[in-house]
């Protein structure tokens, strides 16, 4: 059995616009300076805690427990006031479609959003019950732990050279990595190629078709 795991924010939806709105509104209410975007960015698939204290540079006086608390209230109240949805990035769909009607793949998920916050992109976008397993921050520490890949493959009983992340973060690389695993990096989402590269991608993908190549190609060759 293989096991296809997926980072979710930045890797199957595009979540910047909502992130950095959160952020903006959680920053203005804590009378703080929001970071510049990319710094922002650049945090996204961290637990929310863990991506405050990197914002904060690891100051232990910085007030990240508070943000992470403003954070999930504007992300609550923008999901109210506004019409917004986590669109997939193109062809996303046709690669969970094709996966899951092979019968030699399972699916899962490894995020740094909650398990509510997956749900809600799930049933929006009609993929209920496609995943056999979904791991995030309300389970296990934030990446780059290796812990939400290791509860993936306790899960399914897939072993770590039959498992294959796919993210968009060195974050992804690095769990994988250190969880035995293989390691595809998208280059759609919110770190660069060259730090996807250096955290331990095995394959770098730049769209859905090279992706399903990749996938398996991983597995052919040797870890
Ligand atoms: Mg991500």
């Amino acid at each position: 059995m293989k096991l296809v795991l997926f980072d979710c924010d930045g890797t199957l939806v595009d979540s910047q616009h909502v992130i950095v709105a959160a952020m903006t509104r959680a920053f203005a209410r804590a009378d703080l300076v929001l970071p510049p975007r990319e710094a922002v960015l650049g945090i996204v698939g961290l637990s929310l805690v863990e991506a405050m204290r990197r914002l904060g540079e690891d100051d232990p006086r910085f007030p990240a427990e508070r943000l992470a608390e403003l954070y999930r209230e504007a992300f609550r109240e923008l999901r109210a006031e506004q019409d917004f949805f986590e669109p997939l990035f193109p062809g996303v769909r046709g690669v969970i479609d094709k996966l899951a009607a092979r019968d030699d793949v399972v699916l899962g998920i490894a995020t740094g959003k909650s398990q509510r916050g997956v749900a809600m992109v799930l049933g929006h976008h009609g993929l209920d019950g496609f995943f056999s397993t979904i791991q995030t921050a309300d389970d296990a520490p934030s990446k780059p732990h290796p812990a939400m890949v290791l509860q993936a493959m306790a899960a399914t009983g897939a072993e770590p050279e039959d498992t294959v992340l796919i993210g968009d973060t060195s974050f992804d690389m690095v769990m994988a990595r250190a969880a035995g695993a293989r390691a595809i990096g998208v280059t759609w989402g919110y770190h660069t190629t060259e730090l996807l590269r250096q955290s331990g991608a095995e394959r770098l993908v730049s769209d859905a078709d090279e992706l399903m190549r990749a996938i398996d190609e991983v597995w052919e060759a040797v870890p």
